[in-house]
């Protein structure tokens, strides 16, 4: 049922081109419309595709950059990435092409956002601190789950601050996405389930938030649709059940894009600062522990996982020192709106510091 009274200040913004089909086509008429004698396009990608057909987008043009995906994008790699491109023949590019998971789409955006704005990523890290349009820029998703081909975010870590946040701006939305559902067919399962859980997570998390509006509640609700017909059929990997997921997954960044995330995304992002556990994984870890506050979601959450026959991922925290949870506990509390939005405005009261640390503690399964 969508919320009701909230047809108000609501301000989305959205993909201005989604492309369903094959990426290979779709990319290779957009590169061949470039053709210069200079670097003007560069392309991200999840190193796992390092022998795949992509590596035929190679142009005079075109510069390919492969992507150690293993742990989550910083800050720093982010500058690094972007002067060592500056600095090199891409100087003059035109267009960034980001294709692999949430990892590398985020890097894209980011990539695009420094192009055109001065100083250092950390500058930009928060609401509407992106001055300039960035890079043209498109996004070609390879796993479906985390929503970054939808949303008007771009997540670092900050090793140095201990924070984890994104780039939050209208500029940070790509241009153009290529949904192709053919680029998932080689995820390890584990993997799979675990990234399309990221959209089931969103949209329980803004469903069950207290700052819910009828457009991000119905793209919540037609997400969830998906993701249940996907996690309970008996192939969650099948052609069709890719293609479910992969529309889910951007309905579902559509909607927490107008919206707020819950209780789970904290402490996931609390796992990745401190332990640097992968979003998703993270955030399976924390659903395990989620009957007090998402009951109906967390027998779902098991009910799929069975279904599926996944093991959950092992929780890092089970030799965690008082040092551990100090940092956990400043790099969960900091996400003010989302803790607001699942807790209420006396979140600080709720999520003690002991309370955080029983539920890091806790293992159920
Ligand atoms: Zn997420």
């Amino acid at each position: 049922m969508l919320a009701s009274n909230n047809f108000f200040s609501v301000r989305m913004t959205n993909v201005p081109v989604v492309e369903l089909g094959s990426a290979i086509d779709a990319l290779t008429r957009i590169i061949d419309e470039y053709k210069a004698d200079d670097i003007s396009i560069i392309i991200l990608i999840d190193h796992f595709f390092m022998d795949s057909d992509l590596v035929d987008l190679r142009r005079p043009w075109v510069h390919i950059e492969f992507i150690n995906t293993e742990n989550e994008p910083t800050t720093q790699g982010l500058d690094a990435l972007v002067s060592e491109l500056k600095s090199g023949p891409c100087v003059h590019a035109e267009l960034i092409i980001g294709i692999g998971g949430g990892h590398v789409l985020d890097l894209a955006k980011a990539t695009s956002n420094l192009w055109t704005n001065e100083g250092k990523a950390s500058d930009y890290q928060g609401w509407n601190l992106v001055k300039n349009r960035g890079l043209r820029k498109i996004g070609v998703p390879t796993i479906s789950g985390t929503g970054a081909e939808a949303t008007r975010t771009c997540v670092l870590t900050n090793p140095d601050t201990g924070i984890k946040l994104g780039m939050n701006s209208d500029h940070s939305v790509f241009d153009q996405i290529i949904l192709d559902s053919a680029l998932s067919a080689t995820v390890d399962r584990s993997q799979y389930f675990f990234t399309g859980m990221d959209t089931y997570i969103h949209c329980i998390e803004s469903l069950s938030g207290r700052y819910r509006n009828a457009l991000a509640d119905a793209n919540s609700e037609m997400a969830l649709s998906l993701c249940r017909e996907v996690f309970k059929s008996e192939d969650m990997m099948s052609d069709i059940n890719r293609q479910k997921l992969m529309i889910a997954s951007f309905l579902g960044g559509c909607a927490v894009g107008g919206s707020f995330v819950g209780l789970i995304h904290p402490l996931s992002a609390g796992l990745s600062v401190v332990y640097k556990t992968p979003h998703c994984a993270g955030n399976c870890i924390v659903m395990t522990v989620m009957d007090e506050y998402y009951p109906e979601a967390f027998n779902e959450f098991y009910e799929m996982a069975n279904c599926q026959d996944v093991c959950m991922p092992s929780n890092p925290c089970e030799k965690a020192s008082d040092e551990d949870f100090s940092k956990l506990f400043d790099a969960v509390i900091c996400h003010e709106k989302p803790l607001r939005n699942a807790l209420g405005p006396d979140f600080h009261k709720i999520l003690t510091r002991e309370k955080l640390r029983d539920l890091y503690l806790r293992r159920l399964n």
